[in-house]
């Protein structure tokens, strides 16, 4: 018989949270909060332990065939439509092993090549974990694992060329064109996540560009003209996701008592995605 664990009072203490989850839409707080500063640090420093929401596989929309994806807690923005703000604090995440995680991706390596899939790191922010990410996505591509960065690239300028070499497409989200929209929607400056495209296109990574389309937001035309222009003049970029705004995140605010601005706002109509595809379209760009 298997014993539950109990404290000394002998009440059972409860099953800890799996790693694996059926979607990010998980609400998860505090899982890493007993963590000590110390070992914090030093899981920053060397990428020997990561903070992770959760695995999950199946996904269809973060890359390439079929996805693991391996969901990083830590986000250095503040995205006003941000359908994960749980992610957002480090010790929400689950502090997991290097080894464990690396184990965990070994299961699926079968099953990703047949499908012709592969692991994503999305997050939050993965670069937040710079170290613990590169070394995730080295083991992956050391499976023969195709691998994707979902990234918003702030931190792009933390990994080396030899540590981008070992990603096979990174997912970039650029969210606006205009600087001051996007310290607005985002709390930071764009700067940084369009000097990360210019390196990427400059060495010839392949880029996805990720554009979530918010109703009154994100979908000025000329604004995302700006964006396709520049994407489309790099030439790195091979395709483009729009991804409309949905309400499921808005729980999540809820329950963390975060201020949540964007009740009022209805996912964007098939006609308004239609028109930003073809303004992406429209600047030689592939566009779904
Ligand atoms: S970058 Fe992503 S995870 Fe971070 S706040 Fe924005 S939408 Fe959320």
């Amino acid at each position: 018989m298997t014993s539950v664990p109990s404290d000394a009072a002998g009440t059972p203490s409860p099953a800890p949270t799996p790693l694996a989850a059926r979607s990010p839409y998980e609400l998860r707080v505090d899982l890493g909060k007993g963590v000590p500063e110390a070992d914090v640090r030093s899981a920053l420093a060397t990428g020997d332990m990561g903070f992770l929401h959760s695995f999950t596989t199946g996904s269809a929309v973060d890359g390439p065939g079929v996805r693991v994806v391996a969901w990083t807690t830590g986000c250095m923005f503040r995205c006003l439509y941000c359908h994960n703000p749980d992610t957002w604090t480090m010790s929400n995440g689950i502090p997991v092993s290097l080894a464990r995680a690396t184990e965990e991706l070994r299961k699926y390596r079968h099953g990703l090549k047949v499908m012709s899939g592969g692991f994503t790191l999305s997050g939050g922010e993965p670069l937040m974990q710079h170290r613990f990410a590169i070394k995730l996505l080295t083991a992956a591509h050391a499976m023969g694992i195709h691998t994707a960065l979902d990234t918003n690239g702030f931190y792009g300028d933390r990994l080396a060329d030899d540590e981008l070499a070992r990603i096979d497409l990174v997912l970039l989200d650029i969210k606006t064109w205009d600087p001051e929209r996007h310290r607005r929607l985002t709390g930071m400056e764009i700067g940084p996540t369009l000097e990360f495209a210019r390196r990427l296109a400059a060495r010839k990574r392949p880029i996805w560009l990720r554009y979530v389309l918010v109703p009154g937001l994100t979908d000025d035309d000329a604004d995302i003209e700006q964006v396709a222009a520049f994407a489309a003049e790099l030439g790195s970029f091979e395709r483009v996701d729009v991804l409309p705004f949905h309400q499921m995140g808005r729980f999540k605010w809820q329950r963390l008592k975060l201020d949540y601005t964007l009740d009022t706002i209805e996912p964007p109509s098939q006609e308004v995605v239609e028109r930003v595809l073809g303004i992406f379209r429209a600047a030689g760009l592939k566009a779904n």
